[in-house]
Formats: structure tokens, sequence, C-alpha cells
């Protein structure tokens, strides 16, 4: 505890001027004879000071007297250590043999022994100890409010926007999903806000998209679903003849039916990532002639031309060929419902860098540019009042890129209204 290290220390100092005083005595006096009695005139001890008597002893305040005594080499005593023994008397050498030995040139003049019960401290040394004490009290009293104070400021500067994130995330569970905080800084706080306000505005774009598919679904399944029911209601009350024509007509709307349940099925399962691709390498140019096989008959028809170009010598890349198929051939059908006839729809494979590039290039109508972001999503038509028609469910872009994503690769859209469209894939080597 302080007290005691400060005794220590007082001692300590106290010694080492003590030793420079007696080596100063010896050299001026030649012994330590009077040494005792020029430290009593030297005592500065104010009248009335009270000491610590006993026996009548009174240990004199001069510090060297009131710390401690002396002996020179014989064990003589010089400066009594204790009431019991006066100036002159011999002390056995066990009394000194732990004391502070003083030295000049290598021959032992005297031995400091450190007086055995613990002095007090002078009014001066406890006033000092007080105030130190003091001092440390209100010091540490000050930190601690400054502390406490800071503390405070801070925890608010925290909490206050920590609590209009935690409002604003109550508010989005509870369905108002588009909320903005305000980013009033630049820290982790600022970035948390930012990212809070990203995340909302995502939340609340991803719902919007899922009402208007829900909507689109519903609206898409009511049309066909209307001609069935109305065709049969009235084939049931006998105002219309259940002809093959009318029977054709009720078929080829449960065939719509049947194909938008399965692309909505198709589009699901990637979304979950279930669904299974049985991929194996194949080479771009099977996989085109393929889809030309398929429709170069409809293309003659409409008169429009038809022709695939792609090396053989083209890398294989690894696919599930029904399915790359499937998207060939929804993009084959996509450029010949929108070319008129006299135009012209290209096929083609080649490398671009480590990928391997197949494009379906048509002469048609193109794309207008406010359409073109939206063609890859879902349910998305260009032309709105064209709903329903041969195989439109505005779902065979979205099929195709969740199928071309599945197997690793990218696909794109270029058009220029009036000239034509090239929608191109790239695909990972095998
Ligand atoms: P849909 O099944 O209704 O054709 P898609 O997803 O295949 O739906 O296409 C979305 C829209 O993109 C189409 O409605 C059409 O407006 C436009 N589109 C797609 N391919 C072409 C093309 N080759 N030329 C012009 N417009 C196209």
């Amino acid at each position: 505890n302080s007290p005691t290290q400060l005794r220590s220390l007082l001692l300590e100092q106290g010694r080492s001027q003590f030793r420079a005083q007696i080596v100063e005595y010896y050299q001026q006096h030649g012994s330590l004879d009077g040494l005792y009695q020029a430290l009593r005139a030297q005592d500065p001890r104010p009248p009335g000071e009270p000491g610590t008597a006993q026996n009548g002893f009174r240990p004199p305040p001069n510090p060297p007297l009131r710390l401690f005594g002396l002996v020179d080499a014989e064990g003589r005593v010089i400066l009594p250590v204790s009431p019991e023994i006066s100036l002159g008397n011999i002390l056995p050498p066990e009394r000194y043999r732990d004391g502070d030995p003083v030295e000049i040139d290598g021959r032992l003049i005297a031995i400091i022994l450190t007086r055995p019960d613990p002095p007090e401290f002078s009014l001066a040394e406890q006033s000092f100890l007080q105030n130190t004490s003091r001092a440390l009290l209100l010091g540490a009293a000050g930190g601690m409010l400054l502390a406490l104070l800071l503390g405070v400021l801070l925890a608010r500067s925290l909490t206050r926007p920590l609590n209009a994130l935690a409002q604003a995330a109550d508010r989005i569970s509870s369905g108002q999903l588009e909320q903005q905080v305000t980013v009033s800084s630049s820290d982790e706080l600022g970035r948390l806000a930012q990212s809070f306000n990203h995340m909302s505005q995502e939340v609340a774009r991803a719902n919007r998209l899922r009402r208007q598919m829900t909507s689109d679904i519903a609206h898409d399944l009511r049309t066909p679903l209307t001609i069935i029911s109305g065709y049969i209601e009235s084939i049931r009350d006998g105002v219309l003849e259940p002809t093959p024509q009318r029977l054709g007509v009720i078929a080829s709307e449960i065939d719509h039916l049947l194909q938008l349940v399965s692309d909505l099925r198709t589009l699901a399962q990637t979304d979950a990532g279930e669904l299974a691709l049985s991929r194996q390498p194949c080479l771009p140019a099977d996989l085109l002639e393929r889809t030309a096989a398929s429709y170069q008959d409809q293309a003659g028809r409409k008169g429009i031309h038809l022709l695939v170009n792609a090396p053989l010598d083209l890398p294989p890349v690894s696919v599930d060929i029904t399915r790359m198929t499937q998207v060939l051939g929804n993009l084959a059908a996509n450029a010949l419902r929108f070319t008129p006839s006299g135009g012209e729809i290209r096929l083609t494979a080649r490398l671009q860098g480590e990928a391997v590039l197949l494009a379906v290039q048509d002469t048609g109508q193109g794309i207008a540019p406010e359409d073109l972001p939206n063609i890859f999503s879902r349910l998305y038509r260009g032309d709105k009042s064209r709903s329903g028609g041969e195989g439109e469910s505005g779902l065979g872009l979205a099929i195709a890129r969740a199928l071309v994503e599945a197997h690793g690769g990218k696909i794109r859209a270029e058009s220029q209204l009036g000239e034509g469209t090239t929608i191109s894939i790239t695909l990972p080597q095998a």
C-alpha cells in the first residue's frame, strides 16, 4: 500500500543523504566524534511537534536522527538506534551485521542501522501524503465522471441510428417493405444503414415482381379456361354442336394450359436448383443442325431462309442436349414469329475467348429499346395486347435464361428496331 511504499522511499532517500553527510563530516573532522551533537544542532523541528516519546527517549525529528542509528567499525554507538542504548556503548556484532556499511577509500568507517520501530511521518510528510491521496482521489473521481459522460454520449450516438434501423426493420416485418433510414455517417453504422436501405428496396422490388407475376399467371390461366368452359357449357346446354373443330379449339387451349404449367414448373425447378441436367459433350454444330431441322419446314412455308453456320472444328460443349435444344428451339420460334416473309434466320456458332458462342440472328422487326431490358423477365411480352397466341406465354426467354444459367452460361440480346434481333448464348467448353 502507498504509505508503506512512501515510507520505504523516504528511508531510502534519507539513508543516502545521511551517508553523504557522514562521509562529508568524516572528511572534514577526520573522525565521527561530535556528529550526534552536530546533527542535533541542525534540528529544524518546530516547537510543539509531537514526537513518539518512549521512556523519556524522544526521537529527534531530523531525518537521520529520527530514522537511523550509527555505529563505528568497532560497534561503538555514534547515534543511538533505540532508547535503551546510549552513546559510546559497544554493540555486539549481530546487532549491526545487517546495517549499511559506510566506506571511504575501501576503509569501513561506520555502519548505518535502521530504527526497528517504524518511524512516524512528520507533519509535512503527513500533509504531503494527505494531499497526494486527495489529488489521486479527485483525479480518479474526475476521470470516472468524464468516462461516464463520454460513455453516455457515445452510447446515445450509437443507439439513435440503431433504434432507427430497428424501427424500420419492425415496419418491414409488418409489411411496409419500402423503408429508408437516413445515412448520417460514413462509418460502420453508415454502411449498415446504406445496406439496409438497399436491402429494403430489393425486398420491395422482389415483392412487386412476385405480385405482378401472380396476377399475370392468373390472367394467363383465366383466358384459356374461360374459352374451354364457354364451349363446354354451350355444348352441354345444346346451344352449340360438339363439332370436331370446336373440340379441337378446346384441346388446343388445354395444350396451352399444360405448356404453361410445365414452363412454370421448369422455372420453379431452376429457381430451387433442382433441375436435373444430364450433360454430355456435344458439338455446337450438332445442336444448331438439330434446331434447324425442327424449324426448316415452318420457315419454308413462311418464305424465310433458315441457315446454319457452324465450323465443325469447334470444341464440344457439355450440355443437356434436350434442354439446350429446347432453348435454341425457343429462340428460333421467336425469330420465326417476328420475321416477315423474305427474311433470314441464321444459327451460328464460333469461339469467343475460352467460351463457345451460339447465336440466333434474324432480320425481323426487332425489339424496342425500352423492351430490350425486360424480355428475359417472366411473363413479359413486347406487345401486351397480343397474349395467349400460339405458345406465347411470355416465359420462353425467361426459361431460356434459367436453363442457360443452369449450364453455367450466359444469354443476352441485341436488337435494332426494323433491322433484326440477335440472341447469343455463351457456354463454357466441355
Ligand atoms: P413469348 O413466349 O411471349 O414469345 P418470350 O419470353 O419468348 O415470350 O419473349 C418475350 C418478348 O420478347 C416477346 O413478347 C417479344 O416481344 C420479344 N421478342 C423475343 N424474341 C424476339 C425476336 N426475335 N424479335 C423480336 N422480338 C422478340
